[in-house]
């Protein structure tokens, strides 16, 4: 697979990149929807969560852990903070890459509206 996200990983286009280590690389959302908008993205390669095999399941939570200690580090997980992965069209998914939104920074409101 070759997404924007395997470009950025492999550093053939500019990300501010605020966690990576051998699994997981997170970097701040080109057009945040909240004031705190990082996008957690693993090495693996899974098109969507449809395609994650039982054997990959971990992969899913090191995103969750990552942006879970992300949160801490930075201050504002007492606040609150939300997570989503988008799935196909009806989800919204735009790069064919897993990856968790972490939103944060403000209260969110509900979500879930039809488009
Ligand atoms: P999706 O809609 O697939 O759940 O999320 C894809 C996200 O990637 C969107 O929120 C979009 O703003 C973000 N995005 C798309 N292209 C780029 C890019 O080149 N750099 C960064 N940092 N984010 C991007």
């Amino acid at each position: 697979m070759d997404t924007i996200f395997h470009k950025i990983i492999r550093r053939e286009i500019p990300a501010d990149i605020v966690y990576e280590d051998d699994d997981i690389i997170a970097f701040r959302d080109i057009a945040p929807q909240a004031p705190v908008h990082v996008l957690f993205v693993p090495k693996t390669d899974v098109a969507t969560l449809n395609d994650l095999q039982a054997s990959q399941a971990e992969v899913v939570g090191r995103l969750a852990f990552a942006a879970a200690r992300y949160a801490k580090e930075q201050g504002f997980a007492e606040d609150g903070y939300r997570i989503v992965m988008n799935c196909n069209d009806d989800g919204g998914q735009t790069v064919f890459q897993i990856h968790l939104h972490l939103l944060a920074g403000a209260p969110l409101g509900r979500f879930g509206t039809p488009a």
